[in-house]
Formats: structure tokens, C-alpha cells, sequence
């Protein structure tokens, strides 16, 4: 474990949120803090597993490193609501940027990219820490490369696109991650991101069993307003915030680690899920899940942000 300070002003003057447990997998029975700058409002966990300590709690079976079929097998009802959330994704870069090099950072087994493939104009590469998940996503034809951001990887200036679908809480120095996506990115790139958005309908309704304090790999819980100053500082602008994607997946998830706090059996909860997961529920919710995510107070947040040039120091 490690003790670290507030991501975003630097300061170590918290307040304790929650303790919490590993509701999604259950590895252990191990609690873990989430702590609240007092100072900027950043949510972060405090202290945190170390990069090498928080392997263990990536299992195999993680959702990300599923493979999303979308062929024959698959239902037609379940290709078509697969195929809309990618395509979504897909039109949320393409209002911003017609065509050019895209990075997927921690693009797991490249289900995005796989969807995105062969669209004309493009080039399409995946950064994933796992070499299991990125060995499935070479065996697609997808081009992904074993790493972190931390490891400069790539040249400067090379990717007119850098996206990260639900990533960056999931990483111990986001700020830093955000400098380096800064240097990857063109001059007139731009960054495309979600992540879980504690300003939502959803955390009010599930508090500590929501989805967004996946404990312990969300090592950070962000909002607008704490990541403006954290994309700003890093000399990105907002271009456009969103919270109109993604919320009826995130929501099943919350049933499931509200089942989990209340000690029910695995079995029950898988039994639940499987019923919520239905295609013609998820078809149904959706209008609702979309009224209920305006005004950014959806579960997740879109943020697509344009590279500024760096003050001069
Ligand atoms: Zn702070």
C-alpha cells in the first residue's frame, strides 16, 4: 500500500468518504478509504494499492477483457444494441475529427477498435498494460501495443485522436497520464474520454454501493468540476461534456453491488443480472436512463477536449 497526495492541487488535507470493499469480484475482504480533498473536491483513494499490488484484483474475467461478439451467434436484438453503444462512441470522435491516427489507451481486448476497423480514413492503435487482453486483440488484426502511458511508448505528435473508455480512474497518476497524452497528440488533436460521474443521479440513489467506487481498481472518482482544472492544467480545453452515454450497463452494476453489500450469494446476483442484461430490458430503460442523464447528471461522462499549446513557463 502507498499514501499519496491529491492528484489534482498537490495538498494532503482530506476528509474520509467511505470505506469500502471489493463488491464486484469479492478477491478479498479488504476495505479501502475514499478520501475527499478538502482543498479542490477531487475523490480519490487514500491510501491505495501500489501498481504491482493491484494486479491481483484485475481478474480474468473483468467485463474489459471480454471479448464483445458480434457475430452470427449473437442475438439480433444484442448485435444491434452492441453495435449502437460503439457507434455512439464512434460519432462522439467523429464530430470532432473526420479522420487521421487514433490511440486507444487501454484499449483491453480492442473491442472499440475491432468496431471501428476498416473505417475509411483511419488509423486505428491500442495501448493495454495486460499482454493477455492484448494478445486477444492482435489475434482480431488489430494493431496494440504491450504498455503504459508512463513508458513513452510513442513518438510526439503522432495521433490526431487519443481515447480512453472508462481508463482514467482506473490509473494512479492521471495528471501525469494526461501530460504524456498531451505530447502523443498532434497540435489540433483531440482527446476523447468517459468516465464514471459522481455528480449523477445514480451515485445520489446507490451512494457507497455505486458502480463509480468499483473498489479497489477506481482509484479516482471525478466530476466536471474536478476535471476541467485537471484537463486545464495539463492545456487541454473542453470542447464538449456529456453524460448521455452508457447508463443502463453502469446501472445493472449498481443493482449488483447493492445485492453484494447486502450479503447476497453470488449465484443471486448473477441470477439478477442475467434477467437485467436482457436485451428488450435494456431497450425499454433506455428512454428513461437517457431522460434521467441530462443536464450531466447521467452516470458516466464524456469529455471530448481539444490540445492547447502549452503556457510558457
Ligand atoms: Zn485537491
Amino acid at each position: 500500500m502507498e499514501t499519496t497526495r491529491c492528484n489534482l492541487c498537490g495538498s494532503d488535507d482530506y476528509r474520509l468518504l467511505y470505506t469500502l470493499q471489493d463488491l464486484h469480484f469479492r478477491i478479498d475482504d479488504r476495505r479501502f478509504d475514499y478520501v475527499q480533498c478538502r482543498r479542490c473536491g477531487l475523490v480519490y483513494q487514500n491510501p491505495r494499492l501500489t501498481s504491482d499490488e493491484i494486479g491481483r484484483y484485475y481478474p480474468s474475467e473483468y467485463e474489459c477483457y471480454q471479448v464483445v461478439e458480434s457475430g452470427r451467434q449473437t442475438s439480433w436484438l444484442k448485435r444491434r444494441l452492441i453495435d449502437f453503444g460503439f457507434n455512439k462512441r464512434w460519432k462522439t470522435v467523429l464530430r470532432y475529427k473526420p479522420g487521421g491516427t487514433l490511440l486507444d489507451v487501454g484499449c483491453a481486448t480492442g473491442n472499440f477498435l475491432f468496431h471501428m476497423h476498416g473505417k475509411p480514413g483511419w488509423v486505428l492503435k491500442g495501448l493495454e498494460v495486460s499482454a493477455e487482453a492484448a494478445g486477444l486483440a492482435r489475434s482480431r488484426g488489430l494493431d496494440v501495443t504491450v504498455g503504459t502511458l508512463e513508458e513513452s511508448i510513442f513518438a510526439g505528435g503522432e495521433f490526431d485522436a487519443i481515447t480512453l473508455w472508462d481508463v482514467l480512474e482506473h490509473l494512479h497518476d492521471p495528471a501525469r497520464a494526461l501530460n504524456e497524452i498531451h505530447r502523443l497528440l498532434k497540435g489540433d488533436g483531440i482527446l476523447v474520454f468517459r468516465v464514471p460521474n459522481l455528480d449523477s443521479w445514480d451515485y445520489r440513489l446507490f451512494k457507497q454501493n455505486w458502480h463509480g467506487f468499483e473498489t479497489p481498481r477506481h482509484l479516482y472518482v471525478f466530476t466536471l468540476a474536478t476535471l476541467k482544472p485537471l484537463l486545464e492544467r495539463a492545456g487541454f480545453r473542453i470542447l464538449h461534456a456529456g453524460s448521455e452515454y452508457g447508463s443502463y450497463m453502469t446501472v445493472v452494476l449498481d443493482v449488483r453491488f447493492w445485492m453484494a453489500a447486502r450479503g447476497y450469494s453470488r449465484a443471486a446476483i448473477e441470477r439478477a443480472a442475467r434477467v437485467l442484461y436482457h436485451p428488450a430490458l435494456r431497450v425499454i430503460f433506455s428512454p428513461i436512463a437517457s431522460l434521467l442523464g441530462g443536464n450531466l447528471k447521467g452516470p458516466s461522462l464524456t469529455i471530448v477536449a481539444a490540445k492547447q499549446p502549452l503556457a510558457a513557463n
